[in-house]
């Protein structure tokens, strides 16, 4: 058994007035107690100046991306060796930055569910995966060449008991286009109705939750009625800019539950060249990326106040400012939207980990949860951007160099 002793503690919900002592054994928390907790004499202590705070969650990323200009589009050509190196070089980068958990919501042909599948029969040194597959697409939707186009009844059925099968933790389906995706658009749905709702029934009869990506408001509409678990992007885009939703809407989206990742997070000194794709749909909205930014921070604090459950997932890789390992800006985000330092926390960790379905071991700096947990310096709670600043990741209970 050894201890962690810091005197600034996040658990996961809110910030601990006490600071915290965590006692930790065989990688699991088996106790969170105040800083001036009395340790048995035979525990192992450390002391740590700055914030202790459960290990983040990335809700959103993609470990076939490789962070360079364009990612997505180049990850049909990689080899499986490529692919391989892809992934463990993405967990090691999101482990850098404080990101002990992922979720990947859309891989190429299966390869990071089977990773998935072999972390779970030898553990190893790297984030826990949560997977998804390749995501659903219509034939030539977004990100069709990840491999999972379905067109028709049966095809849809068959693909989603493929996924059930392969034991995915969630299926992720475009109900619209997407921005790196040419040929498709952004603001339309790529399924019909009963569809989107036929891959929501299929999934839920056989146990798994459903993600849709939906930038366009029709999408983000139709995965309301739908009844999917998440919403990934939410952007509610029409030809009038973004944002562009009924408060009807909102309170009903907040009323569902349904988890929406704004997948914010942006490393803004790598955003200075925007790849084509991008400056092509900057050029047909007619705004500047600031602009948008801007636009996007503002409807983000108009979800939060209209009581939409946030997450925090960063769609992670695909681009120089969309880097692995970009989710704490996702939070500081967060925070310049309106959300308290606690809430927007709690969106990357405690509320993350319930929206990926591993509420009971993740996220939360709680006995019984496995011992993933980061130090920052300074006070976290008066300065949300010390968790750029990580000085000390535990992760499953064994110190990682950083
Ligand atoms: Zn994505």
């Amino acid at each position: 058994m050894h201890a962690i002793r810091v005197r600034h503690a996040y658990d996961g919900e809110s910030f601990m007035a006490a600071g915290a002592t965590v006692l930790i054994e065989g990688g699991l928390i088996i106790g969170v107690e105040s800083y001036e907790f009395p340790i048995p004499g035979f525990c192992e202590v450390t002391h740590h100046e700055g914030t202790l705070l459960p290990g983040l969650i990335d809700a959103h990323t993609h470990l076939v991306t490789d962070s360079g200009v364009s990612a997505l589009g180049r990850v049909a050509g990689f080899s499986d060796e490529e692919i391989e190196q892809v992934i463990s070089t993405a967990l090691h980068d999101q482990l850098m930055a404080g990101v002990t958990t992922v979720r990947d919501l859309g891989d190429r042909r299966f390869c990071v569910l089977e990773r998935r599948d072999r972390q779970l029969s030898a553990p190893v040194i790297e984030p826990q995966i949560v997977a998804s597959g390749p995501p659903l697409t219509s034939t030539n939707g977004h990100c069709h060449f990840l491999g999972g186009e379905v067109s028709g009844t049966e095809e849809i059925i068959r693909a989603v008991a493929e996924r059930a099968e392969r034991g995915a933790d969630i299926i992720k389906v475009m109900a619209s286009g997407g921005v790196n995706t040419p040929g498709t658009d952004a603001m339309l749905t790529q399924f019909t109705a009963d569809e989107l709702q036929l891959i929501v029934d299929s999934a839920h009869a056989a146990g798994v939750p459903v993600t849709a990506h939906a930038h366009g408001t029709p999408a983000v509409e139709q995965a309301l009625s739908a009844g999917v678990d998440g919403i990934e992007h939410c952007s509610c885009v029409t030809a009038r800019g973004f944002g562009q939703v009924s408060e009807e809407t909102l309170a009903a989206l907040a009323r569902s539950r349904i988890a929406v990742c704004p997948t914010l997070g942006l490393d803004t000194h790598l955003m200075k060249n925007s790849p084509p794709e991008v400056r092509a749909m900057l050029a047909r909205i007619g705004m500047t990326a600031e602009e948008i930014l801007q636009v996007r921070s503002d409807f983000v604090g108009r979800l939060y106040r209209s009581g939409v459950r946030l997450v925090s997932g960063a769609d992670s890789g695909i681009g120089p400012a969309k880097r692995h390992g970009v989710l704490p800006y996702a939070v500081c985000e967060l925070v310049t939207a309106g959300l308290s330092v606690a809430e927007a926390l709690a969106t990357a960790t405690s509320g993350a980990a319930d929206a990926c379905g591993v509420g009971a071991g993740k996220g939360r700096l709680a006995a019984g949860c496995d011992a993933d947990l980061l130090v920052v310096a300074g006070d976290l709670e008066t300065d949300v951007t010390a968790l750029h600043r990580l000085r000390y990741v535990l992760l499953r209970g064994l110190p990682v160099s950083i």
